[in-house]
């Protein structure tokens, strides 16, 4: 170049950028008044009625909440009944009288409930998503209750039993977690051939897939929305892809009785699980599974990584088949947004709001928000943890640090200058209602 086209050349390259915004470049360090921003923001994102993406609703007695149960551990920081915020949660729901949640004064609370259990109705339920801003919940359990308002909790079923039909000594050997699950996923798998009036196995293993199919059928017309898996409690999310006659031969092998060895019964379960999500795809009932650190003191990291599910997420047979990644991986939460990037695989971020503070919470939704944010979904794990912290005041806890997070994770990334404000709302609606919202049907 001469010297005379060398400047044309950086006059050219000068106007060209000059002709760009400047409000179009992010920036690392916030450059706008990130408390303003934050303030601005969380007022707006208190009035966004929400959908709760996952929550196990019901009284401290009622069996029917969960599959499974919690067995005693050693509660993170903020679950335990010492946390102060749990005070701030029974005032706002219930006009608390007392100062903290001491055994005596938590005898108040519980006489509440029990009241509103022997008097029935969906009054007290009702209520509490009310008071928490919550439009519509799902209730996933084992079984719907009647104090339950249809419209507003939206049933989603329990379907890990059907992997379980065998003599199931050796798992529940493995740890005493196992001990207390897998009775407990009998007594379901019980129930749904009871359901389906059978007093025995079927004969065939077609025989077996019909009745799996026939329990997710009459589920759904119950008014069942989603099947769930909390698979990552019994085995590791691995699921390798055996030819169906592998699978046959297994059930042909132990449906009469033995004991499989844990070789047959994987292969088994690998078979009807993918039988399942391909199921979930016929029907439209998105598959939610558990993909996140479990209560119980023997629960598996390794088994229970999400990446286990790359090989079923990004299976094209799949595609007609909708996920959801149920508490987003935690804590792989870096790497499973990457999952999300499949057009039919949603995260959800519930527990993560009882089991961090909003200040991290705060930088795992900034992180996802900034990748897909149509695909995060809201959800609180209301679920009877304990008398301190029941499903009422997991919704509340829940409702909290979402928005807080939400609006702080957000005022980031409009001071950064990565969205405007109006950006920024639109984004909080996804999460908090419309990106779950349009995965099912309306409520009848
Ligand atoms: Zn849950």
């Amino acid at each position: 170049m001469q010297r005379k086209q060398v400047q044309w050349f950086f006059v050219a390259i000068f106007s060209i950028a000059g002709a760009m915004p400047a409000s179009a470049q992010s920036h690392a360090l916030p450059s706008g008044d990130v408390q303003a921003i934050y303030e601005r923001l969380l007022e707006k994102i208190k009035t966004i009625k929400i959908f709760d993406h996952h929550a196990h609703p019901g009284y401290g007695d009622d069996s029917d909440v969960d599959a499974q149960a919690t067995p005693p551990e050693h509660l993170p920081l903020r679950e335990r009944s010492t946390n102060p915020e749990l005070v701030v949660a029974v005032k706002a729901l219930f006009d608390y009288p007392y100062p903290d949640l001491s055994e005596e004064h938590m005898r108040w609370l519980q006489e509440r409930s029990s009241a509103a259990e022997k008097a029935g109705g969906t009054a007290y339920w009702d209520r509490i998503l009310d008071q928490c801003g919550i439009e519509s919940t799902v209730a996933n359990r084992v079984a719907m209750a009647s104090y339950l308002n249809p419209k507003r909790f939206r049933w989603v079923f329990f379907m890990d039993s059907v992997l379980f039909p065998f003599d199931n000594k050796t798992v529940i050997a493995e740890n005493p977690d196992e001990g207390v699950y897998i009775p407990l996923q009998e007594k379901v798998l019980h129930r749904y051939m009871q359901q389906a009036g059978l007093s025995h196995l079927p004969g065939s293993f077609d025989a077996y897939l019909a009745f799996v199919s026939r329990i997710l059928e009459e589920n759904q017309k119950k008014g069942g929305i989603a099947e769930k898996f909390e698979a990552a409690y019994f085995r590791s999310l691995y699921f390798a892809d055996p030819p169906r006659e592998a699978a046959a031969a297994v059930y042909k092998k132990y449906r009469s009785g033995g004991v499989p060895t844990p070789e047959d019964y994987k292969t088994f379960q690998d078979y009807v699980f993918r039988y399942l999500v391909t199921e979930g795809g016929r029907l439209h009932l998105p598959v939610h599974i558990h993909t996140a650190v479990g209560e119980g003191d023997y629960f598996s990291l390794r088994n229970g990584n999400v990446l286990n599910l790359e090989n079923i997420l990004k299976d094209p047979r799949y595609l007609n088949t909708t996920f959801v990644l149920i508490h987003g991986g935690y804590p792989y939460f870096r790497e499973v947004i990457w999952l999300a990037a499949m057009k039919n695989v949603y995260l959800d971020s519930s527990e993560f709001e009882t089991l961090e503070y909003p200040s991290e919470m705060k930088n795992v939704l900034r992180l996802w928000l900034e990748t897909y944010p149509d695909k995060i979904t809201f959800g609180s794990d209301a679920y009877p943890y304990s008398a301190a912290l029941g499903s009422e005041e997991t919704y509340w806890l829940g409702v909290y640090s979402a928005r807080d997070a939400l609006a702080a994770a957000l005022a980031e990334m409009v001071a950064s200058n990565e969205v405007t404000e109006d950006k920024a709302m639109e984004i909080a609606h996804g999460y908090l209602h419309d990106n779950a919202v349009r995965l099912y049907p309306p409520a009848n």
